[in-house]
């Protein structure tokens, strides 16, 4: 195996930072270039501002998060709930492949088939479907948003010990401020206490937790 080289899915524009934003910091901080890639800004999911007020945001917000975590993050424009269908328009698929091709990751982190979020979902499907056209053969792990991953099943746990990026990962959270009052308060406690209780598991401060599903 050549050079490690990591790749995250997300859905919207902060899921790689809430679902791997401190191993995504660690991996870097230890010269491993990491890229993000970003299918949707997310834009129906503010109550009051424009959607194109939202996107600006959205990707200013992401950038300045992947800043702050050192990745290089990729944003694709496609709707919200439409994922499948806008996915197979515009070359998307191909241009991820080309991305994919150049950085070669090693490991592929991305959502949870278990995720009830229907975009969180279509970004498992697209994920897995590309894999399939790549032709060697990254590590595939699943993190968690909102549901944590309940597997009831034999994949193996992958814990990575994040105690001296965690700090990095809120700071990169609260860069999205556009969706503050409604969402990051919530889950800036949420993520606290799960990278808590898996850094027990370890006996470290934080960690991260994954699935190696593939
Ligand atoms: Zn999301």
């Amino acid at each position: 195996m050549g050079k490690e080289s990591i790749v995250v899915f997300g859905a919207h524009s902060d899921d790689f930072v809430i679902g791997s934003g401190a191993t995504i910091a660690k991996y870097s901080k230890e010269g491993t270039p990491v890229t993000s890639i970003v299918f949707s800004y997310g834009e129906k999911s503010h109550p009051w501002l424009k959607e194109a007020v939202i996107k600006k945001m959205r990707a200013h917000e992401a950038i300045e998060a992947s800043t702050i975590l050192g990745c290089k993050t990729y944003i694709h424009n496609l709707r919200e709930m439409n994922f499948i269908e806008d996915y197979k328009t515009n070359n998307i698929e191909e241009k991820i492949i080309k991305l994919l091709t150049k950085v070669k990751p090693t490991k592929i982190f991305t959502h949870s088939p278990e995720d009830p979020h229907p975009d969180h979902k279509a970004v498992y499907t697209i994920t897995m479907a590309l894999i399939q056209k790549l032709s060697w053969k990254p590590e595939v792990y699943i993190y968690s948003i909102w549901n944590p991953v309940s597997f009831k099943t034999d994949y193996p746990v992958l814990y990575v010990n994040v105690s001296k990026t965690f700090s990095l990962k809120l700071r990169a959270l609260k860069t999205f401020r556009s969706q503050r009052f409604h969402a990051i308060y919530p889950l800036l406690i949420l993520v606290f206490k799960r990278a808590f209780v898996s850094g027990i598991k370890i006996r470290k401060k934080f960690a991260e937790r994954f699935y190696r599903i593939q």
